[in-house]
């Protein structure tokens, strides 16, 4: 539905905010942009709608590169919410509802029903529809700019930072309804922020970026659980890591504090080494902030016995049998894979 491909944004004066973006996403998904302040996430979207335009590489939506829809045409398919825009005071709720309708030349009366059965769907009262932004509060009137959003029917939708400026009760209660409104219209949401909760919450696919880059993609379960590194892992926190993780102590939390450990970075052979050089035949997988993802021993290792063998006879035998440059976290997804409990 939409995808990126090598998609690169140089600003005129040599920035480059994005870089080589390369992104493929199913319809119907809730997909968030995430990452700190000026990594391109803003730049990102409006290469979506074409106001701006890539340096390099091409969006497709449905296939087709946007560069050959007309702007103007492609940003009334294109539903677009920003933190910035508040409604316009001069307008009514219906009006201000009704902008992009009105623009693709609904009818009036249609318009009407339209917006009635927008704000059915947030359990607004139907009197709001002829009242201006000043008789709402803040919290409503943001409602309304997403009720705005979904108003043309388009399938597709990009919202950037819409709630940053809320409080928090109010951005809870309208992430919970924008995640169902997405789910029982079926739209697809390009959704950014800054803020990992928010993510979480919503997101079917999150997108991490930092400087112009993408570091990590995936379900908000697979980035709890594997960080790609320490950026996400930072990121994300280490309470976050812990609770996506229920059942993982950290090292100091466990029963034995010198047990031996290893990071996940390191190769096998340098695994060996250390269960060598400690006089070990086991060793506890830890990630870089000390979280415990795992357990290795030479027995997981040493896939062709069935018998558990000391490191010394592995490493006099060679028995070994596993490339000895595969890095340890990948032994420790084959292992969690496998289901096997440590
Ligand atoms: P985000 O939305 O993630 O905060 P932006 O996409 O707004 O990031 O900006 C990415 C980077 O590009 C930042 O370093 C920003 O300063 C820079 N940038 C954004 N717009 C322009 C512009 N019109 N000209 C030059 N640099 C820009
Ligand atoms: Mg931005």
């Amino acid at each position: 539905m939409l995808k990126f491909e090598h998609v690169t944004k140089i600003y005129k004066d040599g920035k480059r905010a994005v870089d080589d973006l390369n992104l493929e996403f199913k319809s119907g998904q809730f997909i968030v942009f995430i990452g700190p302040s000026g990594c391109g996430k803003t730049t990102t979207m409006k290469m979506i709608n074409r106001l701006i335009e890539p340096t390099e590489g091409a969006i497709y939506i449905n296939g087709k590169n946007i560069k050959e829809t007309d702007p103007v045409k492609l940003r009334r398919e294109i539903g677009y919410v920003i933190q910035q825009i508040g409604l316009f005071p001069h307008m009514t709720i219906q009006q201000n509802i009704s902008l992009v309708p009105r623009l693709l030349k609904w009818p009036e009366e249609k318009r009407r029903e339209r917006a009635k059965e927008l704000l059915k769907l947030v359990d607004m009262p139907e009197e709001f529809l002829d009242r201006y932004p000043y008789g709402l509060s803040g919290g409503q009137q943001q409602r309304i700019g997403v009720l705005r959003a979904l108003a043309a029917d388009q399938p597709l939708i990009l919202m950037d930072e819409p709630f940053g400026a809320l409080d928090p009760i109010t951005r809870d209660s309208l992430q919970d309804e924008l995640k169902k409104l997405q789910q029982r219209l079926g739209k697809t949401i390009v959704f950014v922020t800054h803020d990992m909760d928010e993510a979480i919450k919503l997101a079917d696919q999150i997108v991490i970026m930092r400087e112009g880059k993408l570091v990590q993609t995936g379900t908000p379960d697979e980035i709890l659980r594997e960080p790609a590194n320490e950026f996400v892992e930072t990121f994300i926190g280490k309470e976050r890591l812990l609770q996506a993780r229920p059942n993982i102590q950290t090292v100091e939390q466990i029963m034995n504090p010198n047990a031996v450990t290893v990071t996940i970075d390191k190769t096998l052979s340098e695994a060996i080494q250390i269960m060598k050089e400690k006089r070990v035949d086991s060793l506890l997988v830890v990630d870089r902030r000390k979280v415990l993802l795992g357990y290795i021993n030479v027995e997981i290792i040493d896939q062709n016995r069935k018998k558990p063998v000391h490191v010394k006879d592995v490493l006099e035998t060679n028995l070994i049998a596993v490339e000895k440059d595969t890095l340890v976290r990948d032994t420790v997804r084959k292992i969690l894979k496998r289901g096997i409990k440590y």
